[in-house]
């Protein structure tokens, strides 16, 4: 076993405080990955914190994990000492059912392994990317394209993938209009991915106040949600809207944007229920549906797509001791766009 770095809580109700974690042997399929960044995810706020129940302690999050790899297992085939790795939100699933097969192991049958606060197949509790090492099966470690550096390569593995897959999955593409519901973590990578699969992009965010930025990116029009004008002008405007807000919201205010045959994807995830009005739904044969982050595969095909398009987060990197102030901030909505952790602060 190795013991590494890391930090975590011990509390819903308490910070996050530097401690050890152990990590296993490197077995005959796994890859040992020295960190170098790993992202902050609101998931990892609503999971350290207990907002979607209790989690196993201590929690040590992180899902955006990029770094190097150190070592490899005697059957791996995939991946060398040197390699620029990254691993999301998944470190294992059963392998066999009908999704893991086709390379959905996000909806596993059995539940997929989460990168932390999961029981893995051996027993053992997951960890996550807020840490200096991970050892992980080399089926669920994708690669980092030359073209990306690494620090704005770690929010690809979930907020990009997660915006990714539902994008391509309800078809944004030349001629279609998508709305972004939020610019943080995921919409921003949302903005960035769907302009450059062609889609003409709209953000609805809280207020005007990022509205330059959603340009720069390559938003063609930026709406506040606090100005109740904003539905009705835009009512029936959307083939597709994804919502990534990590608070409850008005769903039926956003489904009215839709067009008939229309689709709005929740990726956000309050934990609390969201009531939706049918009435809007069945008038126009509206979808409302939910997306989790993205297969394996699919990982690896939305990083070579970002770094074949250039797309990369916008990130502020930060140290250790600066990571409970900067998910105050991401509370706050006041992050531009995703605080990324420097691992050798650990
Ligand atoms: P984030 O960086 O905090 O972004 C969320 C954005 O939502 C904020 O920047 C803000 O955008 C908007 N917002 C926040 N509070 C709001 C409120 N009360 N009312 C309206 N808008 C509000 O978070 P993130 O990391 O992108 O994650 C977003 C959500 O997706 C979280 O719930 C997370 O757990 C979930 N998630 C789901 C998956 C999945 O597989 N489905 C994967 C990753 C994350 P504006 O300032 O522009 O309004
Ligand atoms: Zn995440
Ligand atoms: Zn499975």
């Amino acid at each position: 076993m190795l013991s590494v770095n890391a930090y975590g809580a011990h509390a819903a109700d308490e910070p996050l405080v530097p401690l050890t974690i152990d990590r296993r042997d490197v077995g005959p399929k796994d890859v040992l990955i020295d960190i170098r960044y790993c992202g902050i995810c609101h998931s990892d706020i609503h999971h350290t914190r207990g907002e979607w129940g209790p989690a196993p302690r201590p929690a040590v999050p992180g899902h955006e994990i990029a770094g190097v790899v150190a070592a490899v297992g005697a059957e791996v085939t995939k991946y060398a000492a040197g390699d620029r790795v990254g691993v999301g939100c998944m470190v294992n699933s059963c392998r066999v059912c009908e999704y893991c097969e086709r390379g959905d192991e996000q909806y596993c049958v059995e539940g997929n392994i989460q990168t932390y606060g999961s029981t893995d197949r051996d027993g053992t509790v997951t960890r996550g990317g807020y840490s200096q090492k991970v050892v992980v099966d080399e089926d669920f470690v994708v690669r980092i394209p030359d073209g990306l550096e690494l620090d704005v390569a770690a929010p690809l593995l979930c907020a990009g993938i997660t915006t990714y897959s539902p994008l391509r999955h309800w078809g944004a593409g030349p001629g279609s209009q998508v709305a972004v519901v939020g610019m943080g973590g995921l919409g921003h990578l949302a903005v960035k991915i769907a302009v450059a699969m062609g889609a003409h992009v709209t953000v609805l965010s809280q207020t005007l106040s990022k509205q330059e930025d959603g340009k720069r990116l390559g938003a063609e029009a930026y709406y506040a949600t606090s100005d109740r004008a904003t539905f009705k002008e835009l009512r029936n405007r959307f083939d597709l809207i994804i919502n990534t807000v990590s608070a409850k919201v008005d769903l039926t205010a956003f489904i009215n944007l839709l067009k008939t045959d229309g689709a709005m994807i929740n990726v956000g995830a309050p934990p609390e229920p969201m009531p939706v009005a049918v009435f809007p739904l069945l008038l126009q044969r509206r979808t409302f549906a939910g997306s989790c982050i993205g297969g394996i595969a699919e990982t690896q095909e939305m990083l070579d797509f970002c770094a074949e398009h250039g797309i990369a987060a916008e990130i502020e990197t930060i140290g250790a001791e600066q990571i409970n102030d900067a998910w105050e901030r991401v509370m706050k909505s006041d992050v531009r766009y995703r605080f990324v952790i420097d691992t050798t602060t650990l």
